[in-house]
């Protein structure tokens, strides 16, 4: 029988050992106006922070990736916050694990919920799995009026007149008719430099009240929390009261809304404001991009994202200090948690004398999560960290050489549960590739084991030895699902050894992978064929058609987010290992210029999962006698 109970029969055995949120907020010298609680143990940290202690150092910077994933997990979570817990109370240093928000589409579909595991978890963590402090939502609502806004524009400009458009747009108050703040900032980039509406000759109205968004390039999509697989296609407006204005558009799963990159990528209200007001939500019928400033919602979305702006701060089983900020999906999103957060993190754990350590967690495999936090994350934060953990198991490593597929409903294949050193050896192709990219960024890479109980010592050490020869700093077996901070005080001693001597890391010092100023095809070379080693790259006619046009608007010039299976290094989910010499094909392309990223979307990849035969949800309940929640993992 397996010793370790349920990650929730834990979690919720531990709840009164919980220190209330204004006690941690203390700990960590944060100022009252600082904490903005939300229950007992969650609170909102806002971004004063930052002004307070801005001139202080920042701690070391650590992020956690993995290799490719596999059906059987791998537990990236688990090693981010049980990395944090060995840091904080078996080093006695000061650590931040800095986390994503789970989304509610895995918590009740496939995966289930995202807080950790055993005893490495956030805590408490239903919360955490399930609404939290909101933002997810906020950014639904904020996702979602955008996306209504530009339809019902389209419908009004169709329905009425310049005139009558310009008298319902600037409406007289009081007697005065003037233009809301968006509006001015529309004449500007017109070029109409007119401050009261009656100036306008009827030439200047109607290129003022005519968004003419062309509906068959309205690139904005909308968004739920939910893996509604019905949803990824659908016609809207048909009922009759739209007038035969309907059109086919779809959902994507909230967290890979645009909005979602720009909390995670936003360095403050002003710059978040910015980001929101660039986002482009349609083409006009000449070709312009119209955005989200044009369609006037830039100061509504503000509103609607200023709580979620500040992170959520909650703590470890251990009692340490976690942000949970910005959401999952390093598949189809760029995936990792918040700048702010990190940089918060970073200030409240340099004070000390002795540095401590903010754990941060890129999504999915190194090839998606970590190459993002790289090229995207860092380049936008300016934050340079010091070393890389690649989280990795014996099991998913025999599942890359080959290993039988997990076959729902059954017990595990005996591959996955007896010694098979050959196996692994074949599957360790997966990890060597993730270490050699860590390495081509310039950083070290320190691969955390993370032992299940079937593991044999001599697995562990091939694991160890082969990891070394293929360049990584070290290779540590970790038992931190089962034992908490304690099976990582290895692991939380390499990666304080490796930070505090960069020079004996023998890591070259970190470096983007690619220049802003290649092209986009450049850039989406280069990761292709440097990070996944693909041969080639082929281009839908319909991606070809954009990335012309994105260059002539002059955005080629942002960083590259791929979209693309987390499963392998391929677009190709069946690939495992270390596939070579395929094609990449980007079937379509987007331009995120809020976030600030080319969006290429390689093969199949469906931006809204959807709901498996039996979903997490069967086993979700709640105890009416005790109130406890049953069931999430
Ligand atoms: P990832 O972040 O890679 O998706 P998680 O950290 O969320 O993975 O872990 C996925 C699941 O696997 C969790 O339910 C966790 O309890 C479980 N798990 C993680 N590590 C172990 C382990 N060493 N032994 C058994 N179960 C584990």
């Amino acid at each position: 029988a397996d010793p370790v109970p349920s990650d929730i029969a834990i979690a919720q055995a531990q709840a009164s050992a919980l220190k209330p949120i204004a006690q941690l907020g203390a700990e960590l010298n944060l100022a009252p106006r600082e904490l903005e609680p939300h229950g007992r143990h969650a609170a909102k940290v806002t971004l004063d922070v930052l002004h307070r202690l801005g001139g202080m150092r920042n701690g070391h910077y650590v992020v956690v990736t993995g290799i490719s994933p596999t059906p059987l997990g791998e537990g990236k979570s688990t090693v981010t916050v049980g990395l944090a817990q060995a840091l904080y109370a078996h080093l006695g240093r000061a650590a931040f694990a800095c986390v994503r928000q789970p989304s509610q589409g895995p918590t009740f579909g496939i995966k289930g919920g995202a807080a950790g595991g055993g005893y490495s978890q956030v805590a408490p963590m239903t919360a955490m799995n399930l609404h939290l402090t909101g933002d997810i939502h906020a950014i639904s609502a904020a996702n979602n009026l955008v996306a209504a806004a530009v339809d019902a524009r389209r419908f009004h400009e169709a329905t009425q007149t310049d005139a009558q458009l310009m008298a319902r747009l600037c409406p007289p108050k009081r007697g005065v008719r003037r233009f809301a703040a968006p509006m001015l900032r529309r004449l500007q980039r017109l070029g109409i430099g007119k401050a009261r509406p009656e100036d306008l000759d009827a030439d200047e109205v109607a290129r003022f009240v005519r968004l003419d968004i062309d509906p068959e390039r309205i690139v904005w999509r909308r968004v739920l929390d939910t893996n509604d697989r019905f949803l990824r296609e659908i016609t809207i407006g048909e009922a009759a009261t739209e007038r035969g204005m309907s059109r086919r558009t779809g959902f994507d799963i909230a967290v890979a809304s645009e909005i979602m990159a720009v909390l995670a990528l936003t360095t403050s209200l002003a710059d978040m404001r910015e980001r929101l007001a660039r986002m482009v939500v349609a083409m006009s019928r000449a070709g312009e991009p119209i955005t989200c400033d044009d369609i006037g919602v830039t100061g509504a979305l503000t509103v609607l994202m200023k709580d979620a702006l500040s992170p959520t701060l909650m703590q470890t089983l251990e009692g340490s200090p976690v942000f949970v900020h910005a959401g999952p999906f390093a598949n189809i999103a760029h995936g990792n948690s918040s700048i702010v957060a990190d940089k918060i993190a970073l200030k409240l754990v340099g004070v000390p004398a002795e540095p401590g350590f903010v754990v941060t967690e890129a999504g999915f495999g190194a090839d998606i999560g970590f190459e993002k936090f790289v090229n995207i994350k860092c380049r936008a934060s300016g934050l340079v960290p010091d070393v890389a953990v690649i989280v990795a198991t014996v099991r998913a490593l025999k599942m890359h050489g080959g290993g039988p597929d997990v076959v729902p409903g059954k017990p595990l294949a005996d591959e996955y549960t007896r010694e098979n050193l050959a196996l692994l050896e074949r599957g360790f192709a997966n990890l060597r590739r993730h270490i050699e990219n860590v390495n081509k960024m310039g950083l070290a890479a320190i691969v955390a084991i993370n032992a299940f109980a079937t593991d044999t010592q001599p697995e562990l050490d091939l694991v160890r030895t082969l990891a070394r020869n293929a360049g990584a700093y070290d290779a540590i077996p970790t038992q931190l699902w089962a034992k908490g901070g304690a099976g990582a005080v290895e692991l939380a001693q390499a990666v304080a050894r490796c930070c505090s001597n960069k020079a004996e890391s023998g890591a070259e010092g970190f470096r983007f992978l690619y220049d802003d100023s290649l092209s986009i095809k450049e850039k989406i070379e280069t990761i292709a064929k440097q990070v996944y080693r693909a041969a080639s790259v082929s281009y839908s006619e319909e991606a070809e058609r954009k990335i012309e046009q994105f260059t002539a608007s002059g955005w080629s010039s942002m960083p590259i987010c791929m979209a693309k299976t987390q499963y392998s290094f391929s677009a190709d989910p069946a690939l495992k290992g270390a596939p070579e010499g395929f094609d990449l094909p980007i079937r379509d392309i987007r331009a995120s210029l809020g976030a600030g990223f080319i969006f290429p979307l390689c093969g199949a990849m469906q931006t809204l999962p959807g709901l498996p035969t039996r979903p997490c949800f069967y086993d979700i309940d709640i105890d009416e006698e005790s109130g406890d929640i049953v069931g999430l993992f």
